[in-house]
């Protein structure tokens, strides 16, 4: 399952990148130059594009690790939070992956999941002590049953 998930990860980084390096390459067709000038504004394009591009990319998809790594560590789906990082990315460009990071942190849960620590405290002596334990560590009533 985990490894399915990965898969999904890379196959939608590589549609990305295929997507930005074809509008790339179809912006550069029409130059009214000769050669060598537009291999000069083509290495040019590339850079800016490279610039433009590449680094909000990077950046894009060392959000989506991050965010779904911490989301799986959290007992959430990770893979879901990629998506909506990635659609919120699309329509909304930065804005919307600062947007998802901020709403992501105010409501994840705690690491170790959702399950919630339920209280146990000593007959005797009133005090919060382990689930497990099985007698009180601070009055040393045993609890047997
Ligand atoms: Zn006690």
């Amino acid at each position: 399952m985990d490894k399915i998930k990965k898969m999904t990860l890379i196959a939608l980084t590589c549609i990305l990148m295929t997507a930005a390096l074809s509008i790339v390459t179809s912006a550069q067709d029409d130059f009214p130059w000769g050669p060598e000038e537009t291999a000069f504004f083509m290495g040019l394009g590339l850079t800016m594009c490279l610039i433009i591009v590449v680094v909000p990319l990077v950046i894009a998809i060392l959000a989506c690790i991050w965010i779904y790594k911490d989301a799986e560590k959290r007992g959430k789906q990770g893979i879901l939070w990629v998506l909506i990082l990635i659609l919120a990315a699309i329509f909304l460009s930065f804005i919307g992956l600062i947007i998802v990071i901020v709403v992501w942190l105010a409501i994840r849960p705690p690491i170790g999941g959702e399950k919630k620590e339920p209280d146990r405290r000593c007959p005797n002596c009133g005090r919060a002590i382990p689930m497990d334990a099985k007698a009180c560590p601070y009055c040393a009533k045993k609890f047997e049953e």
